[in-house]
């Protein structure tokens, strides 16, 4: 466990006092809330050395992960499985109703939406671009805002291949800033699949994704500053 001596001593003493909301354990995770100057979102990684993810400033490892560790510890937890099982026993309309109450109360929408047809908007808006100069500025926001928090590994890749089909001018830098909006979002990912699709691609067409290989020897720094 790689916490300081300090954040353990100060871990426990945030779980002695009850700032611990909850915690959780779903699969190899904890989950939970923990209160300090705010109330921060807490996700404990047992099988990484109890990596802890927060949402305050530090946000890794810090008092608030350890406070959780200290409740999961003392057996001060609560399996997820219990909770989804009482779910389960419900009746269906029972179970939509709090599905729908989530969905409204969260903002879930975007879970719920076709996918599919957002891929065909994409490509749509693509065949646009050599018709109308300002339709790549379209495309640009539409991929910022929809499309990559939307789309699946497999979109991402498709909407590249798409873009090369239309024969797009990839040497002009509203071209070049849409595809890294998409490449921003592979890499962020790190799905190696993936990645190799995309070199799969780039092998092909070097001319066109010539920024590629800026990404590529990034990844491959921080891939074996990582293995050290
Ligand atoms: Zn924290």
């Amino acid at each position: 466990m790689n916490y300081d001596p300090k954040i353990i001593e100060r871990g426990k003493l945030y779980y002695r006092n009850n700032l611990v909301k909850y915690c959780i354990k779903y699969k190899n995770f904890l989950f939970g809330e923990v209160v300090g100057s705010d109330t921060y979102k807490v996700k404990v990684d047992l099988d990484n050395n109890y990596f802890g993810l927060c949402t305050c400033q530090y946000k890794y490892n810090c008092k608030h992960a350890y406070a959780l560790i200290e409740a999961y510890e003392n057996n001060n937890y609560v399996d997820a499985e219990e909770i989804f099982k009482e779910i389960e026993d419900k009746p269906k309309e029972e179970i939509l109703k709090i599905l729908k109450n989530l969905v409204v109360k969260y903002y879930l929408w975007d879970e719920f939406l076709n996918t599919d047809s957002l891929l065909n908007k994409a490509i749509g808006l693509i065949k646009l671009i050599p018709l109308e100069r300002k339709n790549i500025y379209t495309f640009k926001s539409f991929l910022r805002n929809q499309f990559v928090k939307n789309a699946d590994d497999e979109e991402l890749i498709k909407v590249i291949d798409e873009m090369i089909r239309a024969d797009l001018d990839f040497n002009n830098s509203d071209i070049i800033e849409a595809l890294t909006i998409i490449l921003d979002e592979i890499f962020r990912r790190e799905n190696k699949e993936a990645i190799k699709k995309l070199i799969n691609l780039y092998r092909k067409h070097k001319k066109e994704l010539w920024i590629v290989g800026d990404y590529l020897i990034e990844y491959y720094d921080n891939y074996f500053d990582y293995e050290d």
